[in-house]
C-alpha cells in the first residue's frame, strides 16, 4: 500500500518536473496523447542492455516504459534501496524527479 502510493507520487513528481513525461509513456498511451513523437519511447525499448540491468535491480515491472522506470526507481529509492550508479545514470537520462540530489546524497558521480 505505501508503495504504491510512493510510486504515484513518483510519477506525479515526474509529470510535474519532465515536459517529456508524456514521450516516455506506454506505445499506446504516448498514441492517446495525440504524441507521434517515439524517439524517447525506442531509446528505451532498444536499450537491452539498461533494460536487463532495470530489470534485475527494480524489477521486470519497471521495464515497461521510461514513466514505470523512473517511478518504481523513486520508490526504491525513497525506501532506501542501494542501487548502482548506471541505475542513477539512466534514472539522471530519464528526467527522474530529484536526481541531482539523489546522485549527490549517494556520493558518487554518475557515468556519462
Ligand atoms: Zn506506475
Amino acid at each position: 500500500m505505501v508503495d504504491t502510493i510512493i510510486h504515484e507520487i513518483g510519477h506525479f513528481n515526474h509529470r510535474n518536473t519532465s515536459s517529456n513525461y508524456k514521450k516516455m509513456l506506454k506505445l499506446q498511451e504516448i498514441m492517446n496523447c495525440g504524441i507521434r513523437d517515439f524517439s524517447i519511447f525506442i531509446k528505451f525499448l532498444t536499450g537491452k542492455k539498461s533494460r536487463k540491468l532495470i530489470k534485475k535491480e527494480i524489477s521486470p515491472y519497471a521495464t515497461s516504459s521510461a514513466a514505470e522506470f523512473v517511478a518504481c526507481t523513486f520508490s526504491a529509492i525513497i525506501r532506501g534501496k542501494k542501487l548502482s550508479p548506471e541505475i542513477y545514470n539512466l534514472y539522471k537520462i530519464y528526467e527522474g524527479p530529484f536526481a541531482d540530489l539523489f546522485i549527490k546524497q549517494n556520493k558518487f558521480n554518475v557515468l556519462q
